[in-house]
């Protein structure tokens, strides 16, 4: 029996993991919690083993044998290099007679399947094919954060930084379900409590931060938020000069 690191592939979260292998095959997971986002594992990465060795899983090329509107349709296993083929010859035939403009990509949500990881390669490709059409499909929840954002703002919403943050709003978010490294990185930030100025008004004993003052992390003796970076660094001088 062996252990290998990696991270769960799922979705964009990439939990960090630690997998347990068997006579080569996949028989456990856990949480790594030496990776950077290794905290915690939902139910669909512990799931992993089984997911991997489902015989419901397709694991080669299938092509379609019935016509699409036949209610039930039939498949027939094909090889890689056959398939490969087949699709490569029939995207330079749309390519040189109607044009790459005529050929439309779709791609599935980064966000709930293994896409996150490959999405950049297909973006590529879709660029030097030729073709100005790219559909997307993604959550509601991602929908605001990537969109709404630019179309309001300019930008997409950048990463938050939850280890300086004092206060966070969620809003239509839920990180929990959704973004499992994040939710972890906000409890983080939940337990450590407000870092600078804003947490004279919720009762925790402030510090110095780089922002407000020296950054030596000491607990300013000054009452005044306005003195602190002063008074600190006072302190700071006279601690050494003992
Ligand atoms: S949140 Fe779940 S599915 Fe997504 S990477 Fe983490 S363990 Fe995998």
């Amino acid at each position: 029996m062996t252990e290998a690191r990696g991270y769960c592939t799922l979705c964009k979260s990439r939990c960090g993991a630690i997998y347990t292998i068997e006579s080569g095959a996949m028989v456990g997971v856990r949480p790594d919690p030496d990776h950077p986002t290794g905290t915690a594992l939902c139910p669909k990465g512990r799931a992993a083993p089984e997911l991997v060795h489902s015989p419901a899983r397709l694991t080669r090329p299938l092509r379609r044998t019935t016509p699409r509107t036949d209610p039930d349709p039939k498949w027939r296993e094909i090889g890689w290099e056959e398939a490969m083929t087949e699709i490569s010859s029939r995207l330079a035939e749309f390519r040189d007679t109607t044009g790459p403009e005529s050929v439309a990509f779709s791609v599935t949500s980064a966000s709930g399947t293994p896409m996150s990881d490959a999405l950049e390669w297909v973006e590529r490709f879709v660029h030097l094919y030729g073709s100005p059409n790219i559909s997307y499909s993604t959550e509601i929840c991602n929908w605001h954060k990537d969109f709404a954002h630019a179309f309001t703002f300019g930008s997409a919403q950048p990463a938050p930084d939850f280890p300086h943050t004092d206060l966070t709003v969620m809003w239509g978010h839920n990180p929990a379900k959704t973004w499992l490294s994040r939710s972890v990185a906000l409890a983080e930030a939940r337990a450590r409590g407000p870092a600078s100025r804003s947490s004279t008004r919720a009762g925790r004993p402030p510090r110095c931060r780089p922002t407000t003052g020296c950054g030596c992390g000491r607990a300013p003796t000054a009452p005044s938020p306005s003195d602190w970076p002063t008074s600190c660094c006072a302190a700071t001088a006279a601690t050494r000069s003992s």
